[in-house]
């Protein structure tokens, strides 16, 4: 039954709500090209302040209290590259639920085989184009109208919705996501309820994605002029056995493990591994002098499921590493951490589910999927940092052209999430008598 109130809630509010996003579809479209329009592109993080600025304005005509918050002491935030982000606070009594609402504001590089200006927020044929347009401006504008169509619909909430836009989700969103909850702005003091917009699409909702385990396998070997490679120790060499141990030694291992959190696409239900890069001999792709490569360093990225603990996975790689040198005594290997990111889950039957599955229902007619994510958002940093484990991913255009040429988001889904994101937050947050209805 799309377009028909929840049957929870007072149809006439709820009514009331969504004919508000209805009637504000231009000015969601127009607001989505406006944030395309500014290039935030990161790396390096361009940008950031007059997106910042932008959002801010619109929070203010939203009613809610902005400030903006500079991600002081980090070695990214520097005078050329800002790193900015921005909240607003809604009011509330305080008596329901806190609800945060957050977008990354921060895109990749546009690249090559664009047709549109990936900065240009063309609207064509029901779609929306631009760098950005799924992941994830339109998710901002979505938040951000969920919120105003309340407003606009006079409907008090007894609860209240913060809003936030953030930057660096790209490269990890130590800046962004992380800074406002390592600073206490988001909490689980002031937040009972997160959601993210990311582009998982109308009629999806991510519960969580799997953890990440970046380490670098370092060989060292002996360098000796290229004529007699016999008087040296190639560190080359030595990686390309590190390589096979890994395909032969740790791939079946880890095909044959499958996680119950339902991650899509399928295949990523199981624990993965790449190799991110390798690395090793001359720098110099002009110029080279013959030598035997002293140093060698591959970048693995290591994918693990719930179901996997971190030191198990940490574990298996260094013993596998271990028993590879032990194999040849002048072969030297090490391995060291770049980075972890344990997988998270928002708990199952939570609140914030049902209300957005309700939703869902309500406006597309029929149950979401529930789905995670085989790579990880900043669900990680409001869960591991702030503490706030009923967070989930929802909101308008498709992972399957988010970083790529051509970028776009349709409409009508952009509406459509709009109104559940509304109605998910009068679920979620209540409100108070009807001033309209009484
Ligand atoms: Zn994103």
């Amino acid at each position: 039954m799309p377009n028909q109130p929840n049957r929870a809630m007072p149809p006439d509010r709820a009514g009331r709500v969504l004919a508000q996003v209805e009637a504000a579809r231009e000015e969601i479209v127009a607001f989505t090209a406006e944030l395309i329009r500014v290039p935030t592109v990161n790396p390096p993080g361009e940008a950031y302040r007059d997106c910042a600025e932008l959002i801010g304005r619109r929070l203010r005509a939203a009613g809610l209290d902005v400030q903006y918050v500079e991600a002081e002491g980090l070695p990214e935030h520097t005078a050329e590259h800002p790193r900015v982000n921005v909240v607003g606070r809604g009011g509330g009594t305080g008596v329901r639920k806190r609800i945060h609402l957050n977008g990354h504001f921060d895109v990749v590089p546009p690249g090559q085989g664009w047709t549109v200006d990936p900065f240009g927020g063309a609207v064509r044929d029901g779609r929306i184009y631009g760098r950005g347009a799924s992941d994830m401006k339109s998710g901002i504008a979505a938040a951000i109208f969920a919120v105003e169509s309340i407003r606009r619909a006079g409907v008090d909430l007894e609860g209240a919705v913060d809003i936030s836009g953030t930057v660096d989700e790209e490269s990890g969103g130590f800046a962004g996501v992380a800074h406002l909850c390592r600073t206490g702005l988001i909490s689980a003091r002031n937040t009972d309820y997160a959601i993210i917009p990311e582009p998982f699409g109308p009629d999806r909702v991510c519960v969580g994605h799997r953890g990440v385990y970046w380490f670098d396998v370092v060989a060292r070997g002996r360098t000796a002029h290229g004529s007699m490679p016999h008087l040296g120790r190639s560190a080359i060499d030595d990686m390309g056995v590190v390589l096979e141990a890994f395909r032969t030694g740790l791939a079946p291992a880890l095909a044959s493990r499958c996680s119950a959190l339902p991650v899509v696409p399928e295949a990523s239900r199981r624990p993965s591994l790449n190799v991110n890069a390798v690395v090793g001999g001359q720098a110099d792709e002009v110029v080279q002098s013959p030598c035997v490569a002293d140093r060698c360093t591959a970048t693995f990225d290591r994918r693990f499921i719930p179901e996997e603990s971190f030191d198990d996975v940490k574990e298996e790689v260094e013993r596998l590493v271990a028993r590879v040198e032990a194999e040849d005594p002048g072969r030297r290997l090490t391995v060291a951490d770049r980075m972890v990111v344990h997988p998270v889950q928002a708990p199952p039957g939570s609140p914030l589910v049902t209300a957005l599955s309700n939703a869902v229902r309500t406006i597309r007619g029929r149950d979401p999927a529930l789905v995670a994510s085989p790579g990880t958002y900043d669900q990680k940093h409001f869960a591991r940092i702030g503490g706030i484990r009923h967070c989930v991913a929802y909101g308008p255009g498709e992972l399957s052209l988010a970083h790529q040429a051509d970028e776009s988001c349709d409409v009508d889904d952009l509406v459509a999430c709009t109104q559940v994101l509304a109605l998910a937050v009068l679920e979620l947050a209540g409100f108070g008598d009807d001033p309209v209805r009484g």
